[in-house]
């Protein structure tokens, strides 16, 4: 079937895997309807070799921006023409926006993050301890740590990952930061204030997966998230509920990151419910 795309039409898009029904080609789509712009966000498979050309292709396309998942978000920095502040203390992209005739790099998963965060608490000053090491566990901690956290913990099963993880905070964001290796169920300290998820402990289909926390450890007087947005009642969203936490789901952070890339892209703060609502659909 031969495919035409009609480029009247603003563009945006998304350098990663293509799925039947792309949540984030969903969500997006919903915004761009519910605020009445004709514009399209496409999901578009990009080879590794190819990404130079894709990139060239979406300046010459006149996209307004597209969002990189892996195995992009670190090399497609060389071929854009500048980073934000948290882009470039993570060394990675998430989301690329045209700023004149430049493509800048932003991240927005930890934004996204934050913003879901300060729906429920003020970050300043609070002890974070964050499970995992990895692309989100790192958006997360430096975005916390740019809100004011006082304190991070990375509990991570790999010591040299969870390492490099601290070193990042405290030497580039220079908020105090101590590393635990991840060995049988974690005991959540009583001064804590935060607990995340950030692991793909529990992503579908592996849904029963036990995140290794000693759950009698949590307080209801802390906030618990999951950055799992399929299915967004993990275990552990569940585990937390019954012991009065308040708690942060994955779709919160996977909503406000697209809520901050419309932004970017077309100026308008888009409805975040609708946004949600999209997202729903798609996850049953
Ligand atoms: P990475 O592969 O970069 O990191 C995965 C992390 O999980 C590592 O720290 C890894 O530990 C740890 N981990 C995985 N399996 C286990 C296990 N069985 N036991 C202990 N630790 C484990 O992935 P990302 O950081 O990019 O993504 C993590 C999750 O975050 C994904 O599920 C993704 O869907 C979700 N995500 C959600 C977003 C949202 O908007 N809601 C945005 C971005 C990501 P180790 O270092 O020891 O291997």
């Amino acid at each position: 079937m031969t495919k035409i795309l009609n480029f009247k039409q603003e563009l945006t898009g998304c350098f990663g895997k293509p799925v039947a029904e792309n949540p984030t080609q969903a969500m997006i789509e919903a915004a761009y309807r519910h605020h009445g712009l004709d514009w399209r966000y496409l999901t578009i498979e990009v080879d590794p070799r190819d990404l130079a050309d894709a990139v060239r292709g979406a300046r010459a396309m006149g996209f307004v921006g597209f969002n990189c998942t892996i195995p992009h978000k670190v090399a497609v920095i060389q071929h854009l023409d500048g980073l934000g502040e948290s882009a470039s203390l993570m060394g990675a992209v998430n989301c690329v926006v045209r700023r004149g005739d430049k493509l800048i790099g932003e991240n927005t998963d930890g934004k996204g993050f934050v913003a879901s965060l300060r729906t429920l608490i003020d970050p300043t000053g609070k002890r974070v301890v964050i499970f995992g090491a990895g692309g989100a566990a790192r958006a997360i901690g430096v975005e916390v740590a740019l809100a004011g956290a006082s304190h991070i913990t990375i509990v991570n099963r790999s010591r040299a990952r969870g390492e490099e993880l601290v070193h990042l905070l405290r030497q580039n964001v220079k908020v105090a930061s101590d590393f635990v290796l991840w060995e049988g169920d974690y005991q959540v300290p009583a001064n804590t204030d935060v607990v995340i998820n950030a692991t793909s402990i529990g992503l579908f289909p592996d849904v029963d997966a036990r995140l290794a926390l000693d759950v009698s450890t949590l307080k209801s007087s802390m906030v618990v998230a999951d950055v799992i947005p399929n299915p967004p009642r993990t275990r552990l969203v569940k585990d937390a509920t019954a012991i009065g936490c308040k708690v942060i789901d994955g779709l919160g952070m996977l909503v406000n990151q697209g809520v901050i890339g419309v932004e970017y892209w077309s100026g308008i703060r888009p409805d975040t419910g609708v946004m949600r609502k999209a997202l729903e659909d798609v996850f049953g």
